[in-house]
């Protein structure tokens, strides 16, 4: 077991040696996704969707856990993302797919991270700073093939096409990958996937048809990796899978175990009479004689205030109601009249894997009608990161 200090949701310093809140990352979690993504993948390659601080797991533990269990590149959404993986010593294959005309393109082309381009614009600002550097961008082509949202759009993908040659002949560019993402890969019957695939196949044969010829196609992300093995292409890009939450949990988990538990430990707990009301506004009056646990975490930590009363804990060996309103920083949960045998100290589960009776943020992401990529990316304020298992990421 190793324990070592990540950067957010809030770095741990000297004082946190035994921190009140944790989000606990198990790296051997990320190592067994891995491996089960890459038995989906089969002959595909896999890049490791590490954007938004490894969906808030760590990006640069989580890079390296993945990548030593098999992964071969890295996906992130912004330079600066891609920077600091290049800073922490990661020298593996990143892309980066989401950045306005006038992002830092000569910093991202020297600590060679390959480059989304989804507009001539895009195309031109690459093709100014790898002039300005004296050597040929590594790019990425990102093909609006129906999401409507980044990508090349079809209005533009004539002048795409044209510029790219252009700067291809020119030894500006190395057209390295062509990619798109898909609009619902979490209903694998959807009749919009296929038609995404046949216009990402047509757009690479057009590519072809300029003697460019990419490396690399790539179109799945976690839910089409595990539901749709016809879109495997070259390469797949799963995200949320790597952290072991199920990207289409009507059909199960494939055997993914999350990695995040979030956790924190009894800061008091006291005896209240019934008819006490409890927290602000009293909105959960003591129906009997009764004990509760005061928890150090609130909405400024990433517990939804909606969540008031609604959700449980695992704590000293069973299920606890939460009552009463969630503060900005703290909450309490109901013991029971002989206050279950909890000390100060014990450690409330408020999501995890499930193995010790907790619930999982699948259980938080039903009751707030939302994807459980939302909360685990919601964890911040005062929680300490830490992590467990694996390699020290250094
Ligand atoms: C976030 C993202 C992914 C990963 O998606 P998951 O659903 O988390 O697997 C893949 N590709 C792109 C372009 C993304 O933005």
């Amino acid at each position: 077991m190793t324990l070592v200090e990540g950067n957010t949701p809030r770095a741990r310093t000297a004082h946190d040696r035994d921190p009140q809140t944790e989000a606990v990352i198990d790296l051997e979690a990320i190592t067994h996704n891995v491996g089960i993504l890459r038995k989906f993948a089969g002959d595909a390659a896999l890049m490791a969707v590490i954007k938004a601080d490894g969906y808030n797991h760590g990006a640069a533990a989580v890079a390296q856990t993945a990548l030593a269990a098999g992964a071969r590149e890295l996906g992130v959404t912004t330079i600066p993302e891609a920077l600091t993986l290049r800073n922490a010593g990661i020298t593996a294959p990143i892309l980066t797919w989401l950045n306005g005309v006038d992002a830092d393109f000569v910093s991202a082309l020297d600590a060679d991270i390959e480059i989304g381009v989804s507009s001539p614009r895009h195309l031109e600002s690459v093709v100014a700073a790898a002039r300005e550097l004296g050597r040929p961008a590594t790019v990425a082509l990102k093909v609006d093939t129906g999401l409507n949202r980044n990508g090349v759009s079809r209005a533009d993908w004539p002048q795409m096409l044209t510029d790219l040659g252009a700067a291809h002949r020119a030894g500006s560019v190395r057209l390295r990958s062509v990619f798109s993402h898909l609009a619902h890969s979490d209903e694998p019957h959807n009749r919009v996937i296929d038609l995404q695939k046949q216009r990402l196949i047509d757009a690479v044969a057009d590519v072809r048809g300029l003697d460019l010829d990419p490396e690399v196609v790539h179109l799945s992300n976690s839910a089409a990796v595990l539901t749709r093995p016809d879109l495997r292409f070259d390469m797949v890009r799963p995200g949320i899978a790597l952290y072991g939450l199920s990207p289409v949990p009507e059909l199960g988990d494939f055997g993914l175990r999350p990695a995040m538990t979030l956790q924190a430990r009894v800061l008091l707990v006291k005896k209240v009479k019934a008819g006490d009301g409890v927290s602000y506004g009293h909105t959960w009056i003591a129906p009997r004689d009764t004990t509760v646990a005061l928890l150090p975490l609130g909405y400024a930590d990433g517990l939804p205030r909606i969540l008031s009363g609604r959700f449980e804990v695992q704590l000293g060996g069973a299920r606890r109601q939460a009552v009463g309103r969630i503060c900005m920083d703290q909450v309490l949960v109901d013991l029971g009249p002989d206050g279950g045998g909890v000390r100060e100290g014990d450690v409330a589960i408020f999501f995890g894997d499930g193995s010790r009776g907790e619930p999982h943020a699948q259980t938080w992401a039903d009751a707030l009608d939302t994807i459980h990529y939302e909360i685990v990316t919601g964890i911040r304020g005062r929680t300490v990161r830490t992590f467990r298992g694996g390699e020290d990421p250094k």
